[in-house]
């Protein structure tokens, strides 16, 4: 992380370039620079680069403990707002965004890694996600944005929830 006169300023030419604060509905703080893949922003400085988000709150919240993720409370990857961020480790920001039904890959399947570059490449669905499948498909959550975050075909979450695959389990949640 940056500390340091220069980088603040810096860093904020990326938010505002200089005028006022963009702000979406929400009233995230929306970074303004370069942006990673998945939309968070990306602040270089002096030849060496960080996450903006991670970057916001180590200024202006505190120290980021190692193997802590900043997560977003408003699910906007590219705000960089310190109230919307907070600290938590990697599996309480995927249950945090999935109990919010507002993870941003179920929001934008299109954009879900796919075929080889996802991380589950190559996996099945294994006994243990289907409480998963079944919690979101209960909540509305589509065939294809299931099958995105589970990194497989559409078909084999409508053959699973039609009860054509993994039949006894099935057949136990409808009791
Ligand atoms: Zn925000």
């Amino acid at each position: 992380m940056f500390s340091g006169s220069e980088a603040r300023a810096a860093f904020w030419l990326r938010v505002n370039n200089g005028q006022n604060i963009p702000v979406n509905l929400d009233g995230c703080w929306l970074w303004t620079g370069p942006k990673i893949r998945r939309g968070y922003g990306r602040f270089n400085f002096n030849n060496k680069r960080v996450l903006a988000h991670r970057q916001s709150y180590f200024w202006f919240v505190g120290p980021i403990e190692k193997g802590k993720d900043i997560c977003h409370h408003c699910d906007t990857p590219s705000c960089i707002r310190p109230s919307h961020l907070f600290c938590g480790t990697r599996s309480d920001n995927m249950k945090d965004c999935v109990k919010k039904g507002r993870h941003y890959l179920q929001q934008n399947p299109d954009l879900a890694p796919s075929g080889i570059n996802h991380p589950r490449y190559g996996a099945k669905i294994e006994p243990d996600d289907i409480p998963k499948i079944l919690n979101l498909r209960s909540r509305g959550f589509l065939h294809r944005e299931i099958a995105a975050q589970f990194g497989v075909q559409r078909d084999t979450i409508g053959k699973l929830l039609r009860g054509n695959t993994w039949a006894p389990y099935r057949a136990e949640q409808r009791l």
